[in-house]
């Protein structure tokens, strides 16, 4: 046997694998992209072929490659590297492979991310050059949003000063935030910072630990534009909350620009000192919302259109109509289609994308969602027990809280009207009814309780994995 011949290894760590998925109920998953074919091996390295370069980097960016190299370094005691070569669908397995004829070795260290740029000319190093305004599809729930954007890309500093973007998981405040940074970068040539809330809390503390505060604060005070994302992540920092409270003011006095992102209100943040609080309502609070069945559409298709792929449009209609949550599953629908695309070769019918979509399309109704789980984050959002939210009280701190609970319940469970009353301290199913209605008006007017009830669906999705 050639010493460098990890097929053993390789058979076993897939069989591993395979074993860890089916247990987590996901063998599916795994049969999906656990596909490609062992080609050959060399010193501690093992070639793979995959049918495109779309699914080696969705491979790579999903982590089944960091998995399988993990697993081949338990399992054999070294480091082995996967190195991809791109196999043309004209190919047909087995590959009869000779030397005069390698296809080149693309190594996964070299591109991690499918480009999916209209190209920006000047990549900053902390920004994502494919989250620029030219892929941002705008639409009723984001033009506001976008326009604010633009404007402060634009004219930093002037505009508005600062913006806040606030929104649920995967609405896009994080590419809007970076379209900012990537314009300005190219046109103005600023010293633009971007970081989270988290690591700008980590820095703080590593500063602090190194002695290096001076550091710290001279490089966040040179900013010519500040990009912090989630700052609800500041929530009960105290410590870091100060010093950003007087980045703030270096920043804000000297006419640089801020801008903050916020997985809600900035009312409803907690733990969250009233004057870092009033600094942050100062400028400009504007909010993103789940995207209408006409704009998720049109999302589809920008992605198609910058991927350069192509979906049948009652496939995209499919995912259009069903996938409401936000633009990152809309997203993650459409990869999943189109790296089946590509591995069998030929369109996704609408039965197939019906079978790979089945976990997404019903996860709505379906998914194990507990009234426990949702009492217990509307509760600890409104800052009420558990007790109070399920018992009789009517007072009105009370009242909406529970009738929110109960619509989310409405909602996320297959529940009857009838089982909520019971799960809801004993009441009649009219109860229950006409508290959905409620919350169903509210909603119709009022933009700040719809984005609460975002934030509060995607924790309890959250909560159940
Ligand atoms: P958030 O920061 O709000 O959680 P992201 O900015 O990370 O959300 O967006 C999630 C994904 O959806 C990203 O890949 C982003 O490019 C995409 N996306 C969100 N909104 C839009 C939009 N209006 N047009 C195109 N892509 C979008
Ligand atoms: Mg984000």
């Amino acid at each position: 046997m050639d010493i460098w011949n990890y097929n053993i290894f390789w058979q076993e760590a897939l069989s591993q694998i395979r074993e860890d998925y089916k247990i987590n109920g996901k063998e599916q998953e795994f049969l999906l992209w656990f596909t490609f074919d062992f080609l050959e091996s060399r010193d501690r390295i093992i070639l793979v072929a995959v049918p495109s370069a779309f699914f080696r980097d969705q491979l790579i960016s999903r982590g089944y490659i960091n998995l399988l190299e993990h697993k081949l370094f338990e399992l054999s005691g070294t480091q082995i590297k996967i190195e991809f070569t791109i196999r043309s669908k004209a190919e047909t397995s087995p590959i009869v492979k000779d030397s005069s004829d390698t296809p080149p070795v693309l190594s996964h260290k070299s591109s991690l991310t499918v480009d999916i740029t209209s190209p920006v000319d000047k990549n900053h190093p902390q920004l994502r050059s494919d989250y620029n305004f030219k892929t941002f599809v705008i639409g009723d729930n984001n033009s506001f949003a976008y326009n604010a954007a633009c404007a402060v890309a634009k004219n930093p500093g002037k505009a508005y000063n600062p913006v806040l973007i606030y929104g649920g998981v995967g609405l896009g405040k994080t590419h809007l935030m970076q379209a900012i940074g990537n314009l300005s970068y190219n046109e103005n040539n600023s010293n633009i910072i971007y970081l989270t809330a988290e690591n700008f809390t980590n820095e703080f503390i590593q500063s602090i630990n190194t002695n290096t505060t001076n550091k710290f604060k001279n490089k966040y005070r040179n900013a010519d534009i500040l990009l912090i994302d989630d700052i609800h992540f500041l929530q009960n920092k105290t410590e870091t909350q100060e010093e950003l409270f007087h980045t703030f003011n270096a920043l804000y006095d000297s006419y640089k620009q801020m801008v903050f992102t916020c997985d809600r209100p900035v009312s409803e943040l907690k733990n969250l000192s009233d004057r870092l609080r009033s600094r942050f309502e100062r400028g400009l609070n504007v909010d993103l919302q789940p995207p209408k069945y006409e704009t998720r559409r049109a999302i589809l298709e920008k992605k198609l259109e910058i991927l350069g792929k192509h979906i049948d449009s009652a496939v995209i209609d499919l995912i259009a109509e069903n996938v409401v949550s936000n633009v990152r599953d809309l997203e993650a629908s459409l990869t999943k289609l189109i790296a089946y695309t590509e591995l069998v070769g030929k369109n996704v019918t609408l039965e197939i994308a019906q079978q790979q979509l089945k976990d997404t399309l019903s996860a709505p109704k379906q998914g194990n969602i507990s009234i426990d789980a949702i009492q217990k984050i509307v509760a600890d959002h409104y800052n009420l027990s558990f007790t109070d939210l399920k018992g009789k009280k009517r007072t009105k701190n009370v009242m909406l809280p529970r009738q929110i609970a109960m619509y989310i319940a409405r909602e996320l469970t297959e529940y009857s009207t009838t089982e909520l009353g019971a799960e809801f301290g004993g009441r009649d199913h009219t109860t229950v009814m006409h508290s959905c209605q409620k919350i169903d008006d509210l909603l119709k007017s009022d933009t700040v309780l719809s984005s609460t009830l975002n934030a509060l669906v995607s924790r309890i999705k959250e909560y159940k994995k």
